[in-house]
C-alpha cells in the first residue's frame, strides 16, 4: 500500500466572475520514505494540490477524484476521522510561517496544540514533547514561553516543522517552506527537513517554485502547468529533460 495515491484529482474554486479550475486530473504516488517534490510556477495549482489532501481548502472549493492517504479515502471521510488524521497520520507546513503562528498565544502553547488535540498527552507530557521537539529542530527548549514576534524567519519556520512533527505523522506537506528564508537559513531548514524523512522514514511532498530547492531535498519530481502534472519522474531525469 502507498502511503500517498492522488487519482485524476481535480479541484475547482467558486470565484466572483466563474468557476476556477486550479488542479485538473492530477495523479501521483508516494511511498514512505520517499520525497516527492512538486514544481511549477505561481498559480500552477501546488498550494491549492497540498490543501486538498487534508481538506484544508477554503469551503467554496469543489475537489474531484479520489486521495488515498494510507489506503483511506481521504474524501469519503467523515469529519470526525479527518480530525483524526489530521496531524496524526498527516501534517501540512505553510509558507509564511508569520501568519500561520498566532502572534498572542506561546510558542510551546502552539506546539503543543495537535498533542492535545489527539489527546495523545497530558500537559506535562505535552511539555515534555514541546521542549523534545524544540530540540529536534535545532532552538533552545526555553523559546516555548516566548512568542512569535521574538523569532526570526527562519526560527518561525522551525515552530512550523516542530508543530508538524508533534504527532509523528508518515506524511509531512511541506508548502514553500523556506521561500521566506535567506539563503543560509533556507539551507539549514532544508537540511533539517532531508534529515527528518531520512531518519524517520516518513514521506514528504515538498512544493516550491525554486527547482534548486527541490533538487537539493527530493528522489521524484512533478511538474505542474496550468493545473496539470505536464512532467514526472526521477529528479535527475526531469532535470535533464527540462
Ligand atoms: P500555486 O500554489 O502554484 O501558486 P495556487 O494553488 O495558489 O497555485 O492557485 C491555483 C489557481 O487557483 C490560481 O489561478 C489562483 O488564482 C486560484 N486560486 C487560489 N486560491 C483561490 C481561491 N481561494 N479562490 C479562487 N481562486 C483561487
Ligand atoms: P480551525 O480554525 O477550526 O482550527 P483550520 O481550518 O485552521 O480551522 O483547521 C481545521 C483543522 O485542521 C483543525 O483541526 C486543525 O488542527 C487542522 N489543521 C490545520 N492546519 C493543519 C496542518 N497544517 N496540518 C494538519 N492539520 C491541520
Amino acid at each position: 500500500m502507498s502511503l500517498l495515491e492522488l487519482h485524476d484529482v481535480s479541484v475547482t474554486y467558486r470565484g466572483t466572475a466563474g468557476d476556477v479550475p486550479a488542479v485538473r486530473g492530477v495523479s501521483l504516488g508516494l511511498e514512505a520514505g520517499e520525497a516527492l517534490g512538486v514544481a511549477g510556477e505561481s498559480g500552477s495549482g501546488k498550494s491549492t494540490l497540498a490543501m486538498s489532501l487534508l481538506r484544508l481548502l477554503p469551503r467554496d472549493a469543489r475537489v474531484s477524484g479520489r486521495i488515498l492517504l494510507e489506503g483511506e479515502d481521504v474524501l469519503g471521510m467523515s469529519w470526525g476521522r479527518l480530525r483524526a488524521v489530521r496531524w496524526a497520520s498527516a501534517s501540512v507546513v505553510f509558507q509564511g510561517a508569520q501568519h500561520a503562528l498566532n502572534p498572542v498565544r506561546r510558542i510551546g502553547d502552539q506546539i503543543a496544540e495537535p498533542l492535545l488535540v489527539h489527546g495523545a498527552a497530558t500537559r506535562d507530557g505535552a511539555r515534555r514533547r514541546t521542549a523534545e521537539l524544540l530540540e529536534q529542530v535545532g532552538l533552545p527548549a526555553w523559546r516555548a514561553r516566548g512568542y512569535p514576534h521574538e523569532l526570526s524567519g527562519g526560527q518561525r519556520q522551525r515552530v512550523m516543522i516542530a508543530m508538524a512533527l508533534a504527532c509523528s505523522p508518515r506524511l509531512i506537506v511541506a508548502d514553500e517552506p523556506t521561500t521566506a528564508l535567506d539563503v543560509m537559513i533556507q539551507a539549514q531548514v532544508l537540511t533539517l527537513i532531508r534529515s527528518l524523512v531520512a531518519e524517520h522514514g516518513i514521506g514528504l511532498m515538498m512544493i516550491s517554485h525554486d527547482l534548486s530547492v527541490l533538487a537539493a531535498t527530493c528522489d521524484r519530481l512533478a511538474i505542474m502547468y496550468a493545473g496539470r502534472v505536464v512532467e514526472s519522474g526521477p529528479a535527475r531525469q526531469v532535470f535533464r529533460d527540462a
